[in-house]
C-alpha cells in the first residue's frame, strides 16, 4: 500500500486520558482511534493485525475440528433466563436495551447459552456429537475498570469456540487437543516463550479450569509460576493445597504480573441441561451434552504484542501478524528525484510480484521523519532507496527488532 494513501497519519501525543502503554502507541502509529475509555475503533492498520491474529486462530481452530459460525450480537432475555444469567444480580455487566414495541434484550456478554439454545435444535443422537462450533464475534461488557487500552475493552473481538461431547472422556480427548492448539496459536504470534498454561478455579465439573497467562507488568493478575515446568498457579486459587496437588514446590514458585490472553473451561452439563440439550446414546437413553468452552480476546492479543515488544520508538511487530512485512522508504533528494522514484517504484512492483506485503512511504518529507514514522508503526524490514542505491545497486536494510543496519544487493534483499 502506497502510504500516501493511507489517511492515518502518525501523531507526537495520545489523548491525554490515555494511561496504557499499548493504547497510546497504536493511537499515536494510526492502528486504533479511541472514542472512550475502553472503546476503540481499529483503522486501516489495526484491523491489518486483527485480520492475521484472527487468520493465524481460524487455522488452529480448523485443524482440530472447528467449524466456524456466528451468533448474533441481540441475545432474547428468555434465552438466558434458563440459567438465571439474565438477572443484573448474577451478571452485572451486562449492556441492556429495550425493543421499541416491548421487551428488553441485551449485547452478548459471552455466548454459551447463545450455543446451547441453537444445538439444541440439532443434536438428537450420539452420531451428531461430539462438534466443535466457534465464532469470532463482538462482545459487550461494561467493565468497571477500562484503563489497560485494548486489553481490557467494554467491547472487544474474541473467539469463542464451544465444544460439545457425549461424556467426560470424550471431553478430556478434545480438551487437550485444545491445549496444543493454544500453545501453537500463542507460539505463532510470537509470546509463546512468555505465556504459561496457569491452573485457575474450575466450577463444578473440573477442579481447574486452564488460562493462558502472558507475563507482563500491563497485566492484571497476579500468578505464581514455574519456570522449569512452564506451568503457573492463578493467585485467585493459590493455596498449599494446591500446590501440593499440582505436584509443584511452593519455594520455586515465582510471583509475576500477567495478562490472561486465553483459557479453556470444562463446563460440563451446567448450560446443556437449562437447554434441555440431550442426546440418544447406543441403547436409545437419554443424556446430557458434556461441554467446553474455550475463549481468547484478539484485542487483548494485539495489546500484549505491544506491551511485550515495543521500545523507545515505537511498536515492534513479530512478523506473523505485521500489517506489512516491509517499510518501503523513498528518499528523495534535490537531484535525482525522479531516478529514486522510478527506483522505488519498480522495488514495490517487484516486492508486490513476489508476494511481499509493503507499506511504501512515497510521501513527501524528510529523512528524520520518514524513519520516526517507520519506527513508531513497527514494521519487521525498513528498506531506504536513495541516491546512494543509485550509485552502488545497494538498498539500506534495517531490522526493527534487532535493529541492525546493512546494505544489501537486490537479490540478497528478496532473501528476507
Ligand atoms: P478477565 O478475568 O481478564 O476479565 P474473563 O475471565 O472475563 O477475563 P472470559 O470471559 O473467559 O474472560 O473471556 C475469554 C477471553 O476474552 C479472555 O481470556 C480474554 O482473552 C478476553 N477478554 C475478556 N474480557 C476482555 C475485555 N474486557 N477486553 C478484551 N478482551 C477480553
Ligand atoms: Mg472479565
Amino acid at each position: 500500500m502506497r502510504q500516501s494513501k493511507l489517511f492515518t497519519k502518525t501523531r507526537k501525543d495520545a489523548p491525554k486520558d490515555e494511561v496504557s502503554k499499548n493504547a497510546e502507541l497504536l493511537i499515536r502509529a494510526g492502528y486504533i482511534h479511541k472514542e472512550m475509555a475502553g472503546v476503540y475503533s481499529y483503522l486501516p492498520l489495526g484491523l491489518n493485525v486483527m485480520k492475521k491474529i484472527e487468520d493465524v486462530i481460524r487455522k488452529e481452530m480448523n485443524d482440530v475440528g472447528g467449524i466456524e459460525m456466528k451468533t448474533s450480537v441481540l441475545q432474547s432475555r428468555e434465552v438466558w433466563e434458563k440459567t438465571n444469567r439474565w438477572s443484573d444480580d448474577v451478571v452485572d455487566n451486562w449492556f441492556k436495551t429495550k425493543l421499541k414495541n416491548g421487551g428488553e434484550i441485551g449485547l452478548s456478554f459471552t455466548n454459551e447459552e447463545a450455543y446451547s439454545n441453537i444445538l439444541k435444535q440439532y443434536v438428537n443422537s450420539y452420531k451428531d456429537l461430539p462438534i466443535f462450533p466457534y465464532d469470532f464475534k463482538e462482545i459487550f461488557r461494561n467493565e468497571t475498570r477500562s484503563k489497560s487500552g485494548i486489553m481490557r475493552g467494554r467491547e472487544f473481538y474474541w473467539k469463542a469456540l464451544y465444544s460439545f461431547s457425549k461424556d467426560e472422556e470424550e471431553h478430556n480427548v478434545f480438551y487437550e487437543k485444545m491445549k496444543v492448539a493454544y500453545r501453537n496459536i500463542f507460539e505463532k504470534v510470537g509470546i509463546g516463550d512468555l505465556t504459561y498454561l496457569t491452573f485457575a478455579s474450575g466450577g463444578t465439573f473440573s477442579k481447574f479450569s486452564h488460562e493462558f497467562q502472558a507475563i507482563t507488568t500491563a497485566g492484571e493478575d497476579i500468578i505464581y509460576v514455574d519456570e522449569e515446568r512452564r506451568v503457573a498457579i492463578n493467585k485467585e486459587v493459590y493455596s498449599d493445597e494446591v500446590v501440593r496437588s499440582l505436584g509443584l514446590d511452593k519455594e520455586k514458585l515465582v510471583e509475576k504480573k500477567a495478562v490472561e490472553v486465553g483459557n479453556i473451561f470444562t463446563l460440563g452439563t451446567r448450560f446443556s441441561e437449562p437447554f434441555d440439550l440431550t442426546y440418544k446414546n447406543e441403547k436409545g437413553e437419554g443424556r446430557p451434552v458434556f461441554m467446553g468452552s474455550y475463549g481468547i480476546g484478539l484485542g487483548r492479543l494485539m495489546g500484549t504484542v505491544v506491551e511485550l515488544f515495543a521500545d523507545d520508538n515505537g511498536i515492534v511487530w513479530p512478523e506473523s501478524i505485521a500489517p506489512f512485512k516491509v517499510h518501503l522508504i523513498e528518499l528523495v533528494s534535490k537531484d535525482g528525484a525522479e531516478a529514486v522514484k522510478n527506483k522505488s517504484l519498480d522495488l514495490y512492483e517487484k516486492l508486490l510480484g513476489a508476494g511481499v506485503s509493503v507499506l511504501y512511504d512515497d510521501r513527501d518529507l524528510r529523512a528524520g521523519e520518514k524513519f520516526g514514522d517507520a519506527d513508531l508503526i513497527g514494521l519487521p524490514w525498513r528498506v531506504t532507496v536513495s541516491d546512494r542505491t543509485l550509485a552502488s545497486g545497494l538498498y539500506e536494510l534495517k531490522n526493527r527488532k534487532g535493529g541492525e543496519v546493512k546494505m544489501v544487493n537486490e537479490t540478497d534483499l528478496f532473501k528476507i
